[in-house]
């Protein structure tokens, strides 16, 4: 051991929602913990999260809420660990929060309270968090592991990587998770942007960017799942909005992606009573009582507009029907890393115990939160991955 090093128990690589975790966990435990990041701030995904007033868990979670290569595998954890157990802390510190639709957690205030509850408790913990440090090395030696930083050598028995994904390289993303596991003959799933706004093939693009700030409930459905009652929004690059981020996550390049715009409407049938009540009323004049106005113009050709309602004959209707309730569009490619809010793929679960999130390749090597190959919804689901897999490790390291 070089004798420069310094000694303890537990390293964690990442001061941010999975890491804080596992280190207030494992300081409980008495263990002696240093938690390294290169931002010069703890906890910036925390901060932007959920718009400021961080969406940090939901009511319901189960493991269907999660994409992974193995399904089965978040399911421990999140049992360990549930969304009662971080309500609970939330509530010990006097957090003000609220419930919006599907069941999602938000802080009434700012996502603030949620990064000083977590630093609070490291702080009480003993926690130490050594920030604006660059790591350049990671040797295994003995019984454990040798970090040599910008700021100093380590030596710890335990070495947990928290570092994230690839998402907002802004926000001090960056693949060490990815290489340490590389380095320790890990298996990685390919990663990509998930829970990212989607763009548009040129066409459609200059078609529909004088939607931009338009928002729609719809249900929006892929070949693999359907989403149903959340928002899509039109913007200047594409569509966004909470019902296109969850559809990103499961889409693939090349194919087609289907929108309800109205999933509340029979619209055949509104369009068919409408006709033999009111015959001489224009089809725009209906559809702007259940739609935007400005979306008609730019979804149909005006002269069809313009139609009173009695020149439309039954084909007409069941084309205008599927055209706002099966709407196929064919995006071209995601806003990618820079906007994406969650990396899919990364450490293969089959090589971690879902108890422990220890490595099966190498003693005393942990992988927690977005790392590992477990992404959830749009919701707080992906903080509740981070609180239960952080928690779990902090029991054991
Ligand atoms: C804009 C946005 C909004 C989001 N909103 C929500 C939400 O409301 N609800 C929800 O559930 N999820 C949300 N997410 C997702 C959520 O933030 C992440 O899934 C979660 O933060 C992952 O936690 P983590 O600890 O695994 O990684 P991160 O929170 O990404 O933390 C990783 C830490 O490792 C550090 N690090 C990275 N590389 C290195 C390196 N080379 N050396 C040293 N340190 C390094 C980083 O600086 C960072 O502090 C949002 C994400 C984004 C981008």
């Amino acid at each position: 051991m070089p004798p420069e090093s310094k000694k303890i128990d537990v390293l964690i690589i990442g001061a941010s929602a999975s890491g804080l975790m596992c280190a207030i966990e494992a300081g409980k435990r008495g263990r002696t913990v240093i938690v390294l990041d290169h931002a010069n701030k703890a906890g910036k995904k925390i901060l932007m999260s959920g718009g400021g007033r961080c969406n940090f868990t939901n009511m319901d979670v189960t493991a269907d809420n999660f994409i992974s290569h193995n399904p089965h595998f978040c399911k421990s954890a999140l049992s360990r660990y549930t969304q009662w157990d971080f309500i609970a802390m939330v509530n010990e510190h006097h957090i003000a929060y609220h419930e919006r639709e599907l069941g999602k957690l938000f802080c009434d205030d700012s996502a603030k309270d949620i990064l000083e509850m977590l630093l609070l408790e490291c702080k009480k913990a003993g926690i130490k968090i050594n920030l604006r440090c660059e790591i350049s090395d990671i040797e295994a030696i003995g019984n454990g592991y040798l970090i040599k930083s910008a700021n100093g050598n380590f030596q710890s028995s335990s070495l947990v990587v928290a570092c994230g994904g690839l998402s907002i390289p802004k926000m001090c993303a960056s693949p060490l998770g990815y290489k340490i596991a590389e380095q320790f003959e890990h298996h990685i799933w390919p990663t990509s942007a998930g829970l990212v706004p989607l763009t548009l093939q040129n066409n459609d693009k200059e078609k529909l960017e004088v939607l931009s700030g338009i928002s729609v409930e719809s249900n929006v459905s892929s070949k693999r799942i359907e989403f149903n009652k959340e928002n899509i929004l039109f913007t200047h690059r594409g569509l966004s909005g909470p019902a296109i981020l969850q559809i990103s996550s499961y889409w693939q390049a090349g194919e087609a992606i289907n929108v309800n715009l109205l999933p509340d409407i029979d619209v055949e049938d509104l369009l068919k009573t409408r006709q033999s009540k009111q015959p001489n009323t224009k089809l725009k004049n209906i559809l702007t009582e259940v739609l935007p106005k400005r979306l008609i113009p730019a979804l149909f050709e005006e002269a069809l507009i313009e139609m009173p309602l009695q020149e439309l004959s039954q084909v007409r209707i069941s084309n205008i029907a599927s055209q706002l309730q099966q709407w196929e569009i064919k995006p071209n490619g995601t806003e990618g890393y820079r906007t994406a809010e969650v990396t899919l793929g990364g450490i293969d679960c089959n090589e971690l115990s879902s108890k422990t999130m220890e490595s099966k390749k190498a003693k005393g090597l942990y992988f927690i939160g977005e790392v590992v190959d477990v992404t959830g919804w749009l919701g707080g689901y992906n903080f509740q991955w981070a609180w239960s897999s952080g928690w779990c490790a902090g029991q054991v390291v």
